[in-house]
């Protein structure tokens, strides 16, 4: 098995609400701001190549939304999901599989494309989508706070094109349709059921964080996003990944960092720390 991380481009998004209840004193250190108040961010997805499987966890913003949308999130970088691919030898022909870890629009805008006689259609045509039951229902009948995150473009095109399925990860098992993770971490805290995949590589354990750990900036416990749902829930379920990964020394992918690709993390006094970053390609 080959893992890689794969970077879909930049964004920004407006730090206060990157960092919920801490004050703009405190995460600015780590998060500079501009003049709008918005720090960027990294949309880094995970490509694994498992046998005749190839596996892309998350896939970004996308390039089908309009001008405005785009200016609002500033998207910005030289690299995209495609080009990425390229880099490896791979087009989006070859993916055989999508986890989508949630339904946000910065991690499965890259889902769906708009041909140019303006039909929406699936980027990956020979993919699996998977999501799960829970986060499908919560993310196509929204509540009015996260709304503005689920896009029906990104999400209605992949039910109707036949191509999804469902998973329903059990607690420290791997599941029988995707046998190259180890484990599907569910956590409620950031929505329902978001999906943080764990897999064994090289002699260590990956877990790609998703919007449970989005920056190494996120480590502290109180530094929980004011996007999420559930932010109680949250601190518990970041604790207690943290100290399993502080305990076995694994290796964090950030998929928000546009600094930091991997973090392990250690116990101190003040709780689990970021220990040392890294790149995949160092393992
Ligand atoms: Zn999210």
């Amino acid at each position: 098995m080959t893992v890689h991380t794969l970077d879909t481009g930049l964004f920004k998004l407006d730090g206060g609400a990157m960092f919920g209840v801490v004050p703009k004193s405190l995460w600015h250190k780590l998060n500079p701001a501009d003049e709008n108040n918005m720090c960027t961010w990294a949309m880094r997805c995970l490509l694994i190549e498992d046998g005749q499987r190839l596996i892309l966890v998350d896939n970004g913003i996308g390039d089908k939304q309009d001008q405005k949308f785009r200016g609002h999130f500033y998207l910005h970088g030289d690299d995209t999901l495609e080009k990425s691919l390229r880099r490896l030898g791979f087009t989006a022909a070859d993916i055989t599989d999508v986890l989508l870890t949630h339904l946000h629009f910065d991690h499965c805008g890259g889902s769906v494309v708009r041909t140019s006689d303006d039909k929406l259609q699936l980027a990956f045509p020979n993919a699996t989508y998977w999501s799960n039951q829970n986060h499908w229902d919560w993310a196509v009948t929204p509540n009015a706070r996260e709304k503005a995150s689920f896009l029906k473009e990104n999400i209605l095109p992949i039910q109707e094109s036949g191509h999804l399925r469902f998973l329903d990860p059990a607690a420290g098992s791997a599941p029988a349709e995707l046998p190259c993770f180890r484990e599907i971490i569910l956590a409620d805290g950031h929505t329902e059921k978001m999906m943080v995949p764990v897999l064994d590589y090289k002699g260590r354990t990956l877990a790609f964080m998703a919007d449970l750990l989005p920056s190494a900036g996120h480590v502290p416990l109180p530094y929980v996003m004011g996007y999420d749902m559930r932010p109680l829930i949250t601190l518990e379920e970041k604790e207690r990944v943290l100290r399993r990964a502080a305990d076995e020394n694994w290796v964090l992918v950030l998929e928000h960092d546009a600094h930091t690709e991997c973090i392990t993390v250690q116990h101190t006094e003040k709780g689990v720390r970021v220990a040392d970053t890294l790149r995949l390609t160092d393992l």
